[in-house]
C-alpha cells in the first residue's frame, strides 16, 4: 500500500494574507503570494502548524491522492 500523503490546503478566497501560517512552518512550504493569499509548496508534509496558526482557520490538512 502507498504511503499516504498529506498537503496542507488553503481556501484562498478567504485568506487574510496575515503570514501567521508562513512564520510557524518549519519547513518555508507556505508562502504570501504576491500580498494576495498563502500558497503551498511540494515541500510541505502535513504537519498541520500552520492550520492551528491560522486565526482565518482557511487551512486544511489533506492527504493527497
Ligand atoms: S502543514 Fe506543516 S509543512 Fe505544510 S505548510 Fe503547514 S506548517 Fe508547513
Ligand atoms: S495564517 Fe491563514 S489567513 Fe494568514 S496568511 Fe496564512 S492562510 Fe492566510
Amino acid at each position: 500500500m502507498p504511503v499516504q500523503r498529506k498537503k496542507a490546503v488553503v481556501e484562498k478566497d478567504h485568506c487574510v494574507a496575515c503570514g501567521c501560517c508562513v512564520k510557524v512552518c518549519p519547513l518555508g512550504a507556505i508562502q504570501i503570494d504576491r500580498g494576495r493569499w498563502a500558497v503551498v509548496s511540494e515541500r510541505c508534509v502535513g504537519c498541520g502548524r500552520c492550520a492551528n496558526a491560522c486565526p482565518a482557520s482557511v487551512i486544511s490538512v489533506e492527504v493527497q491522492p
